[in-house]
């Protein structure tokens, strides 16, 4: 008898088991739209051109591949801070941001999460309601406690601004609110501008630390700029927050695990004071991040025109998004013969669409159309090409009424 008896099976998670479930799927019509990964119109993974161009460069330089120091690549770190706040941002001059480099989002997070268990005892943590299935995870894992803002108002397939004022309001003074800085996930539903003024007059007034996740910058409207200006406003208001950046998606570099946590503070001082705690918090973690992704990110922001064509080859990814999800909504529109308007799809940004099937809808879309989602009814408009656009709309008409 094992001294394993007493683990019982995990439950598979419900993003990357979506996966899973797509590959034992033997149909040749079978669609993945559950993970967020960006795929050609041909549904194959692609590399960008300027990965391709800094991996070339790494070669011919005959980098080694000595462990890099715990905060990882000090290129990476400074052109990851500098991406996310501009490159002219006082808080960097001032040197108020503390940044290290992290396992992609999720690892960024967690440190980030670890700091909040460490020295924060008791805080809370709110996240929208829904959210990235992994936010939970994360924040269970590291034993900070949560609880939910609304976000989704299933009746117009938008946000609910008045219930996430509402309990942004009602959350204990000096609570943690995560953010996503832009394209939010699952719903593709943002705040505008004049509600993200709200938001920060909120969280000011109340204390609150912000908390932002950003996976997508560049990836919601094409500009990297513009995608984090909900990062900037806050920051110059002369808040204190902190940010989780990725390189996943808008590099493409979702094996390489890269990405970064910053802390921006009131002082230079408190930032180190902060940065020497996050390597104390990351050492018996991992010790050291991945050094190849890093050196990537360093050359693609630092190499002017390897930059301009990353901006090139991101509104290329984020435009083939965009049409697709026109197409989704041209089709719907024209198929759907019930007069239901389909027009929030096109309100939403970013790689998903929530398209308000149900648990049983998401359920019933796999079996009869081989048609692969998560079940909160979020599509990943990633993974669909213009040419399945139409089976995709045959596919939610049947499914919803
Ligand atoms: N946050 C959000 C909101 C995400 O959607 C994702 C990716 N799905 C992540 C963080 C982190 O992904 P990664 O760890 O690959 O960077």
């Amino acid at each position: 008898v094992s001294q394993f008896e007493g683990i019982t099976m995990a439950p598979p998670d419900p993003i990357l088991g979506v996966s899973e479930a797509f590959k034992a799927d033997t149909n040749e019509l079978k669609l993945n739209l559950g993970v967020g990964a960006y795929r050609t119109e041909d549904l194959q993974p692609y590399v960008l051109n300027v990965v391709k161009k800094a991996e070339n460069l790494m070669l011919e330089r005959g980098e080694n591949k000595e462990y890099l120091p715990i905060e990882g690549l000090s290129a990476f770190n400074k052109v990851t801070s500098e991406l996310l706040f501009g490159a002219d941002n006082p808080v960097l001059q001032q040197q108020r941001v503390a940044t290290i480099q992290g396992l992609s989002g999720t690892g960024s997070l967690r440190i980030a999460a670890a700091l909040i268990e460490r020295y924060f005892p008791g805080s809370k943590v709110l996240i929208s309601s829904p959210t990235w299935g992994n936010h939970k995870n994360i924040f269970n894992d590291a034993r900070v406690p949560w609880s939910e803002y609304q976000y989704y108002d299933p009746r117009t397939v938008g946000l609910d601004f008045a219930g996430m004022i509402d309990d942004i309001k009602a959350a204990p003074e000096g609570s943690f609110i995560l953010l996503h800085g832009c394209a939010h996930n699952p719903t593709g539903i943002d705040p505008t501008p004049e509600q993200w003024e709200k938001i920060a007059d909120l969280i000011q007034e109340k204390n609150h630390i912000p908390f932002f996740d950003v996976a997508y910058q560049g990836f919601a409207s094409g500009s990297l700029d513009q995608d984090a200006s909900s990062v900037r406003l806050f920051a110059a208001r002369g808040m204190e927050l902190l940010v989780a950046q990725s390189y996943s998606k808008n590099l493409g570099l979702y094996g390489e695990r890269i990405g970064a946590i910053n802390v921006l503070c009131s002082s230079a001082d408190a930032a180190t004071r902060v940065k020497s705690q996050l390597k104390r918090l990351a050492r018996p973690m991992y010790s050291n991040p991945p050094i190849h992704g890093a050196r990537i990110v360093a050359n693609v922001i630092g190499i002017p025109e390897l930059f301009s064509e990353w901006k090139k080859e991101m509104e290329m990814m984020a435009g083939r998004i965009k049409s697709v999800r026109q197409k989704l909504y041209d089709s719907l529109s024209v198929k759907d013969k019930s007069g239901k308007d389909w027009s929030f799809i096109l309100k939403q940004i970013g790689m998903f669409s929530f398209t308000g099937l149900s648990k049983a809808q998401s359920e019933s879309i796999t079996n009869k159309w081989h048609v692969y989602m998560t079940k909160d009814g979020r599509i990943s408009l990633a993974g669909l090409s213009s040419a399945k656009c139409e089976y995709l709309a045959d596919a939610i008409i049947d499914t919803y009424y």
